[in-house]
């Protein structure tokens, strides 16, 4: 049986849903240790927990250590079932993070399925439902899946309440081909608030427009309803073949313009370095091509999500990843899966 230390690598909750998720494709048990041990508040935390449990009901799993605060979790599925689901994490939790734990399996079911999750929709760390709309399913339909996602109530940290509804269809896996960087992106901002005064959002439209050289119109303020206060500064970026989405989160004491800067900060460096996949990107994207079986892109040079993301896949599946800095070009990485040998 396999054993993973949960606190090798970057040692956060990805380890544990890549093995989740990855447990549930190849039907192979497994122990997990150490769960999340040198984070502050170390071991399962709820939106984890739902990940197992949700985990658990898709696989008709038998689980040892399912509890709050656990550091040790022992994971053994039975049969993989495709259909209607709804997971609630009972806090602000990040829903994406719960649906990235149940999709891989879900992709390969042998029929549709429909997950509802209730939860955090904008989170800090984790991947806004606006990321994983239009940058991460994009390209998962060009390697043959199929994602359909609505939001239905925005929650924002620390009131939570909010749901979105995945559609999956099974996967027709084909390698990805390489995406393409266009000399000209494109460039779209958008704010979104919730109880929170009009003119933090206009001052943030203000920093996006004056440093990102946007038109009045190219950056659009939207408040929406939610359970408790909220605001997120989203730029989409068409960088050719592949959308990017670099966000921030509006927070208590961080002036508006600071949070906007940050956006700014993060997009001025995609834009530099001149390739189609950021680093969130990047380590999301290696549980499909490894279930794709081939594929590459280049990117930034990895994160530590990323090198330990590699590590965790070639432990379930019979991959090899190479991740390698260009010669000629410094900084950019290309990042490519294989078989095993
Ligand atoms: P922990 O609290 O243990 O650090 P966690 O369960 O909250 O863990 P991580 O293991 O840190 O989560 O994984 C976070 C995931 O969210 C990664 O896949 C990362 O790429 C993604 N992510 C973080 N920030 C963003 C962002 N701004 N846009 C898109 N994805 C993001």
């Amino acid at each position: 049986m396999l054993t993973i230390d949960g606190a090798e690598g970057e040692g956060g909750g990805q380890v544990l849903r890549t093995a989740l998720g990855l447990s549930l494709v190849t039907g192979k048990p497994f122990l997990i240790e150490r769960i999340r041990a040198r984070r502050s508040k170390p071991g399962l935390q709820r939106q984890h927990l739902t990940a197992v449990l949700a985990a658990a009901e898709v696989g008709g799993a038998r689980t040892e250590g399912a509890e709050l605060g656990s550091q040790r979790l022992f994971f053994r599925p039975s049969r993989l079932r495709a259909g209607q689901y709804r997971f609630a994490i009972g806090t602000a939790g990040s829903t994406t993070l719960v649906l990235q734990t149940v999709l891989p399996a879900l992709l390969m079911a042998e029929g549709p399925s429909t997950v509802v999750i209730e939860g955090g929709t904008h989170n800090p760390m984790a991947p806004p439902f606006e990321f994983v709309e239009q940058a991460f399913a994009p390209l998962l339909h060009r390697m043959g899946a199929g994602l359909q996602l609505t939001l239905r109530r925005h929650g924002f940290y620390p009131a939570g309440g909010g749901e979105i509804v995945a559609a999956i269809a099974p996967a027709a896996w084909q390698p990805l081909e390489p995406p393409e960087r266009s000399e000209r992106p494109q460039l779209r901002g958008r704010i979104l608030l919730s109880d929170i005064p009009h003119h933090v959002a206009e001052r943030e439209a203000s920093v996006l427009r004056r440093e990102l050289g946007l038109g009045a119109d190219e950056v659009q303020v939207q408040p929406v309803r939610a359970a408790g206060p909220g605001n997120v500064v989203m730029l989409r970026l068409q960088l050719g073949t592949v959308t990017e989405v670099v966000t921030a989160l509006g927070e208590r004491g961080v002036a508006a313009e600071d949070v906007a800067g940050r956006v700014v900060a993060e997009a001025r460096a995609l834009l530099a370095a001149d390739v189609p996949i950021g680093e969130h990107l990047a380590d999301q994207l290696l549980i499909p091509l490894a279930l794709a079986g081939s594929g590459s892109f280049t990117t930034v040079a990895p994160s530590q999500h990323t090198r330990t993301n590699a590590q965790v896949i070639e432990q379930f599946l019979p991959v090899r990843f190479a991740l390698q800095e260009h010669s000629g070009r410094p900084g950019v990485w290309c990042i490519t899966v294989m078989a095993a040998r």
